[in-house]
């Protein structure tokens, strides 16, 4: 038997009939796009977060591009981000016109190096984009005062953050708008693809409703600037209504299995495991670990079925696709370094016991010997 970091099939198996139902439903309704799922979803996943406003769109990439453009963010501007993160991440900034500034992130927790934001601000910064990277939070009264002082705003990337509580208030409530995808390994995940855009500003909704829908407020009339057509499916919706009620149980689910591994793992002194960060609590969308053989690691584990997963493996600014960002290797040591000794365990709610146990016995194994 193989085993992978991700896998839906157990899930689908426990939740097949309200699944099912969930297509039917919107089936059976007579609106295909943009109704009764979608608009229900917006406002329980607004009021899960405790924020007024939410906007479903189609995926998690056009959440932050949408997100940074209602917020004003466009050609010539400048937002800072990291460079260890999904490229969607970063693909999102380009698209808006605006060029991504990275900043290198923090051997502890592998996540943006606040104390390094000051220094990346220039007269053309527009925005901070902080990604809750893995599912723990960005130290956001960091990024907040870096902001308040240069009038900057803030986007949240929440594509792998869903759930997580950051000082006691949910991820996605902490800063001017928050984006989040529902890409099917994610925390909360559809059938397919799906995103959506938190924001507490009457206006930023607005806006970020026209860029949805071809830049129309009403049919047929372009009032906006560049719309998109980046609508959240109804069918999505209404699974991710129906999976919205089981967050909590997906994240005590995905802590305990967090649990074990510390539990099987945690006296291996070359391994780091995740550590949960001041004020975080973490929802461990991936569960990555480093090591300083990571590759010998990896080798050694496939004669044992285990096919384990990097989170990841290259970072963005090192891409050719991003040579034209004129970022050098060598310029963020810590994301580039961390890049080379990370890999994920397997991680998901409804990961079988027995197969968690043969992936530390495994590990305990192989890191033996290498
Ligand atoms: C998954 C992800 C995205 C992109 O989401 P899609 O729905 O795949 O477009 C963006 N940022 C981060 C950090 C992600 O993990």
């Amino acid at each position: 038997m193989t085993t992978y970091v991700w896998d839906y099939l157990p899930e689908y198996e426990s939740e097949r009939a309200d699944l099912l139902d969930a297509v039917d439903t919107v089936f059976s309704s007579g609106r295909l796009v943009l109704g009764k799922s979608v608009r229900g979803f917006e406002e329980e996943f607004a009021a899960y977060h405790g924020v007024a406003h939410c906007v479903g769109v189609d995926n998690g990439t056009n959440a932050v591009k949408l997100g940074l453009q209602a917020l004003g963010v466009g050609p010539g501007d400048e937002v800072i981000t990291v460079s260890n993160t999904a490229a969607p991440t970063v693909l999102a900034i380009d698209g808006t016109g605006a060029t991504p500034v990275f900043v290198d992130v923090r051997e502890e927790d592998f996540l943006m190096d606040t104390a390094r934001l000051e220094a990346a601000v220039t007269p053309r910064t527009k925005a901070i984009l902080p990604v809750h990277l893995y599912g723990q939070c960005v130290d956001m009264a960091a990024v907040e005062a870096v902001a308040a002082r240069h009038g900057l705003r803030v986007l949240e990337d929440c594509a792998q953050a869903h759930g997580a509580r950051h000082h006691g208030r949910p991820a996605g409530a902490l800063s001017d708008a928050a984006a989040f995808s529902f890409y099917p390994t994610k925390v909360l995940g559809a059938y397919g693809d799906g995103g959506a855009v938190l924001t507490a500003d009457e206006e930023t909704e607005r806006r970020l409703r026209r860029l949805r829908y071809y830049g129309m407020e009403e049919r047929y009339y372009v009032v906006g600037t560049p719309g998109h057509n980046s609508r959240l499916d109804e069918v999505q919706a209404e699974i991710l209504r129906r999976k919205l009620t089981r967050l909590d149980a997906y994240v005590a689910g995905r802590r305990a299995v967090a649990a074990r591994y510390e539990e099987g793992l945690g006296d291996l002194a070359e391994l780091v495991l995740p550590r949960t960060g001041a004020g975080n609590e973490h929802v461990y969308y991936v569960y990555v670990v480093r090591h300083p053989r990571r590759d010998a690691v990896l080798e050694a584990l496939k004669p044992h079925g285990i096919h384990l997963n990097i989170s990841y493996p290259w970072p963005v600014h090192t891409m050719t696709g991003f040579r034209h960002l004129g970022v050098p290797a060598g310029s963020l040591p810590v994301t580039e370094r961390l890049a080379g000794e990370i890999f994920s365990l397997p991680m998901y709610p409804s990961l079988p016991r027995d197969v968690q146990d043969r992936t530390i016995e495994a590990l305990r194994e192989v890191l033996a010997s290498v």
